[in-house]
């Protein structure tokens, strides 16, 4: 990581080391532009006015900007500076070459070595032709430059120092950070769920802390749930087991010749055989919505018929328990779901309200269309005592029971509103339940109405 800081670092200085040699240049060159441009146009002005004979005021002028001048005659003579050894010949014959011919304001930009130069043709008041040159020298600017750009490394120098210090000090905070992270997930990987994120330095850093907490709560839940799962499993098979050893040897030592009784102590075998099967569909149901093996088997179907079905399963509680099924079913109601996993929804629920009724042992089952015909509305109802408010949202869950003992007439493993929910939300229909202690429990479910046309129709193409 430092690696990378320190790459970063460099680029940057270096842009800005090599930007800075690259403006100032250009600047420098562009300001020595202007200001002989400037100077030669101004000389020039003077010359047309003659408002000095030589013009030697203004000359001495530019020079203390470091602006040189150089005045022409059209034949080679030199007015300025004053010369008459011939030493600015050269010069002339430069200037001639540039400017070529003698129109008056025509202007040249050139440079000889470390000078900037702009001849131009101009005439003095007497309407004479002079060449004037402004030659300005970029040696002292390029010093100056030079002695700035020393300085610009040796700051850059140090800014480049600076920044692998403290690129440096902070990747190895940064990474002792995650190190220690890094650490953790193993632990948590090996099974340590009382390992604790924290790292509050950074804010992304804080956040993956959060992330991997919230993953660490989640393991453990489910880690939590399987043991659960395991522990309830086996405790709610070990009760049916040891009934069925007790009677199937009660048969064997006692009862084996006596009918009556033997078959009395075979109806609890079978109870009991029922009460495992019951237990392992359920877990294997649970599993299987879980991880959304089950695929969903959707057909029309007639849920009055559904309905009066499992009410009818429930008849031996009527006839040999003392049971009354209160029944409001409207006939030809269909609709389109599971038809097998909405069997399960609706058995769990009247086995609920069975399980948990009050003493006067009545459920009440409606089903019933709703105003416009688009929905079924089914209800099942008990006397019991009801379901306290912060209990309502707990028990879809998984293995919750209300702490308390019930009556048990039908077999119950804690996992069947949780199946019943996940089934209900599968199919995406609006379930509920509304309860008040003291006052029984009214579970919910709408299942989308299929018009009877349509139902028949089905029917009758797939009869065909
Ligand atoms: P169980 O097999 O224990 O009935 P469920 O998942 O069907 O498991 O129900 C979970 C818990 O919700 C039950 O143990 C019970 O405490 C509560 N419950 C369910 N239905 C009713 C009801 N009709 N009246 C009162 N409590 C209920």
């Amino acid at each position: 990581m430092w690696g990378y800081f320190c790459l970063n670092a460099i680029l940057v200085i270096l842009i800005v080391v090599v930007g800075f040699y690259a403006i100032v240049g250009i600047t420098l060159e562009n300001n020595a532009r202007d200001r002989v441009t400037r100077a030669g146009r101004d000389m020039a002005a003077a010359l047309k006015t003659g408002v000095s004979s030589d013009l030697t005021d203004e000359i001495l002028n530019y020079r203390g900007e470091g602006v040189n001048f150089y005045i022409f005659r059209t034949d080679g003579k030199n007015l300025q500076p004053a010369d008459f050894g011939g030493v600015y010949d050269e010069l002339f014959k430069e200037i001639e070459n540039r400017l070529g011919d003698k129109e008056v304001g025509k202007d040249k930009f050139f440079r000889t070595g470390n000078k900037i130069n702009y001849a131009l043709v101009a005439e003095n008041k007497n309407g004479e032709i002079r060449y004037i040159l402004a030659s300005y020298s970029m040696s002292i600017v390029r010093e100056t430059v030079g002695t700035l750009q020393l300085w610009l490394l040796f700051a850059g120098g140090i800014a480049m120092l600076l920044a692998l210090l403290f690129s440096y000090e902070f990747s190895k905070h940064l990474t002792r950070g995650l190190n220690v992270m890094s650490e953790k997930a193993v632990k948590l990987a090996h099974g340590d769920y009382e390992v604790e994120f924290i790292n509050a330095n950074y804010k992304e850093m804080a956040q993956l802390s959060d992330s991997l907490n919230y993953v660490r709560d989640e393991v453990k839940k489910s880690e939590d749930f399987q043991r659960e799962i395991l522990a309830n499993t086996t405790h709610d098979l070990k009760t049916p087991l040891t009934m069925i050893k007790a009677y199937a040897s009660m048969i064997m030592e006692i009862s084996g010749d006596n009918p009556e009784k033997r078959n009395k102590h075979l109806q609890v075998i079978i109870d009991e055989s029922d009460r495992l099967t019951g237990l392992v569909n359920d877990v294997l149901s649970v599993s299987k919505l879980r991880s959304n093996m089950e695929e969903m088997n959707l057909t029309v179907f007639d849920l009055t018929e559904l309905v009066y079905a499992i009410v009818e399963k429930f008849g031996y509680l009527q006839e040999s328990q003392g049971y009354t099924f209160m029944i409001d079913i409207q006939p030809n109601l269909y609709t389109y779901a599971d038809e097998e996993k909405i069997y399960q929804v609706l058995y769990n629920l009247i086995g609920n309200a069975a399980n948990y009724t009050g003493a006067d042992k009545t459920v009440y089952i409606s089903l019933k269309s709703n105003f416009d015909g688009t929905i079924n509305e089914f209800f099942v109802r008990d006397t019991g005592k009801g379901i306290s408010e912060e209990e309502l949202p707990e028990i879809w869950n998984r293995y919750y029971r209300v702490k308390e003992n019930h009556p048990r007439p039908v077999k119950g493993t804690g996992l069947g509103l949780n199946i019943v929910k996940a089934i209900l939300e599968n199919h995406s229909f609006v379930f509920g339940v509304d309860s008040e202690v003291g006052n029984g429990s009214e579970f919910w479910v709408y299942f989308p109405a299929v018009p009877p046309e349509v139902y028949n129709e089905i029917n009758n193409s797939e009869n065909k």
